[in-house]
């Protein structure tokens, strides 16, 4: 189902007119689909079947409270990296005993928390974070649930910023010196191992390296059994890619099937942690056109939204569609625009040479802004961040508000000398 479409030449997401969603709400403002957020996570728990295992949703795709919930609500665990993230999902109704705590430089006191709700596991990215986790375990009389994060030297071939899965990058235990980790961790008596983990990259197109990883952390896992380690469950990462322009993509349950007929009859539960996939297509990003800039060489619609907003186009080059929400009139003169907002930078852009019948006033979407959209938004230029809204059938509510000057500067204050 595509929960934004055109009915008579207005776009809707679901029965909502975006155009009253701006009139009442003000832009910027991301708008969420609850039945689309709802509808991709349904296809990983379909993809799953009755395969034991958990799709746990990684919560910096899209961290809202009303996603979350709606997320716990459906059954969801939830993938996390900080322990700002394990307040949310607890907030949100997340049972702590689908949490799974990812990333590289976790803090003792992020994972005392962890271990005082009793999360489902860690997944472990360093030696030195087996250590910190058996010291920290041992002092609250705990038991840590664990993986290794394995690092299967893999190329996603994705944007090099969200590619992780190579010897260069920072993630993860090396796939060589994995099997000693194994070992080490599972003499720590404050420890205990539960599976093998990975992550190679986001916005992957093509199962190839999935399936590749997996080959190499089903091998791990036959020598870690013959060593007599006992694994329960095996970590998948990330999901696949979104289409944004005309990306080609494997299907969700295709993937799985093929990661099931690699595990044979190995008994092995099947974690997966999709965070895009789940949330872009479900969201986009309300604008106005304040200025229409012609000059010699290029034509700039400056709208409200800007790099502070929404910033995968200025980090990643990434491309996002931007439609109108009134469909112009047939005849409406076409050009080429740049789509730039009004922060002090020339990364600040939302899309180059986009056809488009501008006017002043317009209201733009900007589409598939739903995951790693507003999480990644700042104060730049001390600008408030935008509004959230979500949809339901004809119903919209903002899940947001709007950050004022107040919100801004809160906690700032004056050298006192
Ligand atoms: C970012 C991240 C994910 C989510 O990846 P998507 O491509 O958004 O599905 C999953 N696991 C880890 C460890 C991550 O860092």
């Amino acid at each position: 189902m595509n929960p934004f479409e055109y009915r008579n030449g207005e776009l809707h997401v679901e029965d909502v007119r975006l155009s009253q969603i701006a009139d009442q709400v003000g832009t910027p403002t991301y708008v969420y689909s609850r039945q689309a957020l709802l509808d991709v996570y349904q296809r990983y728990v379909d993809a799953l079947g009755d395969h034991p295992g958990t799709v746990c949703y990684a919560v910096k795709a899209n961290s809202n409270l009303a996603v979350l919930n709606l997320l716990a609500e459906a059954g969801a665990g939830f993938d996390i990296v900080s322990g700002g993230e394990l307040e949310r999902v607890l907030k949100a109704g997340g049972k702590p005993e689908k949490i799974i705590f990812s990333g590289v430089g976790k803090t003792r006191d992020e994972i005392r928390r962890a271990l005082e709700v009793g999360i489902a596991c860690f997944n472990v990215e360093s030696i030195s974070e087996i250590d910190h986790l058996a010291e920290v375990a041992a002092e609250c009389s705990k038991i840590a649930p664990i993986s290794l994060r394995v690092n299967p030297d893999v190329d996603a071939k994705t944007h090099p910023y969200i590619s992780t899965g190579l010897k260069q990058n920072k993630f993860g235990i090396g796939i060589q010196v994995a099997e000693e980790a194994y070992l080490y961790a599972n003499s720590l008596p404050s420890l205990s191992v539960k599976g093998i983990d990975c992550h190679i990259g986001s916005q992957l197109t093509d199962v190839s390296p999935l399936l590749e990883a997996c080959d190499r952390l089903l091998e791990l896992h036959d020598r870690l059994v013959q060593q007599g380690i006992a694994i329960s469950h095996l970590d998948l990462g990330g999901g696949i890619g979104v289409v944004y322009r005309d990306e080609t993509l494997p299907s969700i349950a295709d993937y799985f099937a093929q990661v099931k007929e690699k595990f044979g009859d190995r008994q092995l539960a099947i974690f997966c942690e999709p965070g895009r996939s789940i949330a872009a297509n479900a969201g986009v990003l309300l604008t106005h056109v304040e200025y229409l800039k012609m000059t010699r060489h290029k034509n700039f619609a400056v709208v409200d939204a800007a790099m502070n907003d929404l910033l995968r186009p200025a980090l990643y080059q990434a491309w996002q569609n931007i439609q109108p929400v009134l469909q112009a009139a047939d005849d409406a003169e076409v050009k080429s625009w740049d789509i730039v907002g009004p922060v002090c930078e020339s990364a600040d852009f939302l899309g180059h040479d986009r056809e488009l019948a501008l006017q002043e006033g317009d209201l733009l979407a900007v589409m598939s802004a739903g995951a790693y959209g507003f999480v990644m938004s700042s104060n730049y230029n001390t600008r408030g961040r935008a509004a959230e809204v979500m949809v339901s059938g004809s119903r919209f509510q903002v899940v947001r508000q709007r950050e004022s000057f107040a919100d801004m500067i809160r906690g700032e204050s004056v050298f006192a000398g």
